[in-house]
């Protein structure tokens, strides 16, 4: 597709023409001002694929196999099931965070046939403290669905890519290592390389530019080496490529990067335009008796779903509400710090209330659970129950009017 001289774009963008030509040894890619008006996204794509040259995935090809990552736990093996994992940890979670998440989820849930005949339950638990837990509960129905389907992990991007929770781009990069097929990747740091290399305005989260980063991706897939290729493009955008002071000097791809060129590399990839979310507010009860604290289980679907979290509570009716849900009588209630929270749709400010309860003698009720705070942190909580476990462990235990024994 590239090349000296005028390129016309057929098939999808068929009225766009983009020149591509050499400027004092710089690489130039033009829209022509005199072609109709076509949409802005195909415009984009057109000149983000014509800026595609082979020379690109060699050297990421090469700069991978002596300076990117070769030992981690999910490399050196062709099993999706292990690569799946990997992949699915690796969602908005830094590699040195996972090693250790992975090693233990593996060893609880060695393969597929393991994971599906685990409770939920038992997932969840091994999850905590990754967050994200839709993560886990896809990873689990999606074991289960292959199980059902006959045991065998899917070959096909298609068929990958239509188990819960496997977008686009993570089933590529699934199909690339475990099978060495040829797909393009757009994960978040890919889109980074690829919008400050080829100088792509606009969010990437947009429809528009992401299209055009996909066709980008897309054009520039090596023939061969596609699993040195894909590990290249994500070890360059975690170690080179990175959100503030990237490391251009020793960048394979610095030679043609239009952001380095024209010094843009602060201002691309364009920030996520600002949104004011709207802001809710809950009010979560931190009812401890006999050195324990009391979780529910929070329904599925709804935010928090299948974790367990301290009840939430209506604050101006909380010792009637308490006795008539839980049959306990409160005293020594404690407001603690306000938790703010982010979800992608709104904002949550969590008002904890700390109350004193003596435990009923009756047995556990289904969906809820007396815990020690130690346990409760090795529990499937969600990030704001940790951060409140955190705040109490070890104080909790030896607060005055706490029951021992
Ligand atoms: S030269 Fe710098 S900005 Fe360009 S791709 Fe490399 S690290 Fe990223």
């Amino acid at each position: 597709m590239a090349g000296c001289g005028g390129v016309t774009v057929t098939g999808r963008f068929p009225r766009v023409r983009v020149r591509l030509g050499l400027l004092e040894g710089k690489k130039r890619v033009e829209l022509d001002r005199t072609a109709p008006e076509v949409p802005r996204s195909a415009a984009l794509a057109a000149s983000a694929a014509a800026g595609a040259d082979a020379s690109f995935a060699q050297r990421v090809i090469a700069w991978q196999r002596v300076h990117g990552r070769h030992d981690l736990p999910w490399q050196n093996t062709r099993d999706p099931y292990r690569i799946w994992l990997s992949e699915i940890m690796l969602q908005q979670t830094q590699v040195a965070a996972v090693v250790p998440y992975y090693q233990r989820f593996l060893a609880r849930f060695p393969d597929l046939q393991a994971l599906a005949a685990a409770s939920e339950d038992a997932v969840l638990e091994a999850w905590a403290g990754l967050g994200y837990y839709a993560r886990a509960r896809n990873l689990h129905a999606a074991a289960k669905a292959v199980m059902a389907g006959g045991g065998g992990f899917p070959r096909s991007l298609e068929a990958v890519q239509a188990l819960p929770g496997i977008g686009r781009s993570t089933a590529a990069a699934i199909c690339a290592f475990a099978y060495g097929q040829r797909h393009a990747i757009l994960d978040g740091n890919v889109k980074r390389v690829l919008a400050r290399h080829f100088a792509i305005d606009g969010y990437p989260g947009e429809r528009r530019v992401e299209q055009a980063l996909w066709a980008l991706s897309e054009a520039l897939l090596p023939q061969t080496d596609i699993e040195a290729y894909t590990q290249g493009l994500m070890d360059l955008g975690a170690q080179l490529c990175v959100r503030h002071s990237p490391g251009c000097a020793a960048c394979p791809l610095r030679d043609s990067c239009l952001a380095l060129r024209q010094q843009r590399t602060g201002e691309l990839p364009a920030a996520r335009p600002a949104k004011v979310l709207p802001q809710r507010e809950t009010h979560l009860l931190v009812l401890h008796a006999d050195g324990e604290l009391l979780l529910e289980k929070r329904p599925a679907p709804g935010i928090w779903g299948g974790l367990w979290c301290f009840p939430e509570i209506d604050a101006e009716q909380l010792p009637e509400q308490v006795m008539a849900r839980f049959g306990i009588a409160v005293e020594h209630v404690q407001t603690l710090g306000v938790i703010e929270h982010g979800f992608t749709h709104f904002r949550l400010r969590i008002r904890p209330l700390l109350a004193q309860g003596v435990r009923p003698p009756r047995a556990e009720q289904p969906g809820r659970l007396w815990l020690t705070p130690a346990d409760a942190l090795g529990a499937a909580v969600p990030v704001p129950v940790r951060r409140i476990l955190l705040t109490l462990h070890g104080d909790l235990l030896t607060a005055p009017g706490t029951r021992s024994g």
